[in-house]
């Protein structure tokens, strides 16, 4: 079975103390991960020694960065190389996620340079997609998805390309409290490994954890969760709440 993955994105919140009690509420309900289910916590970069060393006895429990630079290293003030992860032995990373589209400006073309450098230093990258409401409205979602992953990932081999764990996050449902339905998220999903199936063909496309993310919540995720092509979520408000966070760690497949 595809790995299921329940991605924690504390984005810009929590102080340091407040992100440990977390990570101990959480880890206190002791809930045991099969293999095939994985609970990743995006925490801030001067977090990540932290959370690595409160998740390191317990299996399937791993930390993620939320983003790392384009360039491999040089004059770049204020940012973090994917090597620099790598050497914290950082073993996930969000990569384009729609607010650092939105905010900070990133491209197709820089998200695949990204995507390169997480890949060559072994790490994960979770690779985010996914329409803002406009594209929704008019209906071009698809064309829209479609032409993120060809520019960002379609370069990558196919033996590459299935070490990327992609997230499909609507940007209207993003922090908005406006859930996409499970028919919605489906139909999306499907659309996205059948984009990759053109493209790497039905086996390694069937292979890919694709992640819904947008208002995912303790009270929507087992029906989210329950669609076929959903493999877990990338959460953001209620990654933020330890008790909600483990009703969605349990309600993966
Ligand atoms: C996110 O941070 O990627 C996200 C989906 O946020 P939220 O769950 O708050 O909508």
């Amino acid at each position: 079975m595809r790995k299921q993955i329940a991605a924690a994105n504390w984005k810009m919140n929590l102080t340091f103390q407040q992100g440990e009690k977390l990570l101990d509420d959480i880890l206190r309900a002791d809930i045991r991960l099969k293999s095939h289910r994985h609970a990743v916590f995006a925490v801030p970069f001067p977090y990540l020694l932290m959370a690595r060393s409160e998740v390191e006895e317990e299996t399937n429990y791993y930390v993620a960065a939320q983003n790392c630079y384009h360039k491999k290293n040089g004059a770049f003030t204020g940012e973090v190389s994917a090597e620099m992860l790598h050497s914290l032995a950082i073993p996930y990373c969000i990569i384009g996620h729609s607010e650092r589209r939105e905010h900070f400006h990133e491209t197709n073309a820089m998200l695949s340079e990204k995507l390169d450098l997480c890949l060559e230093h072994f790490i994960t990258p979770i690779f985010c997609c996914g329409e803002p409401l406009p594209i929704r409205e008019a209906g071009t979602q698809n064309q829209f998805v479609e032409l993120q992953l060809k520019e960002s990932l379609f370069h990558l081999s196919a033996d590459q390309a299935k070490m990327v764990v992609i997230a499909y996050e609507p940007i209207w449902a993003i922090g908005t409290g406006k859930t996409a339905t499970s028919a919605q998220a489906q139909e999306m999903h499907a659309f996205v490994r059948s984009i990759l199936a053109s493209q790497y063909g039905p086996e390694v496309a069937g292979e890919f954890s694709i992640l819904y993310g947008g208002s995912v919540k303790a009270n929507n995720a087992t029906e989210l969760f329950a669609c076929p092509d959903v493999d877990g979520g990338l959460v953001g408000g209620a990654s933020l709440v330890a008790t909600d966070f483990i009703e969605i760690m349990k309600a993966l497949k």
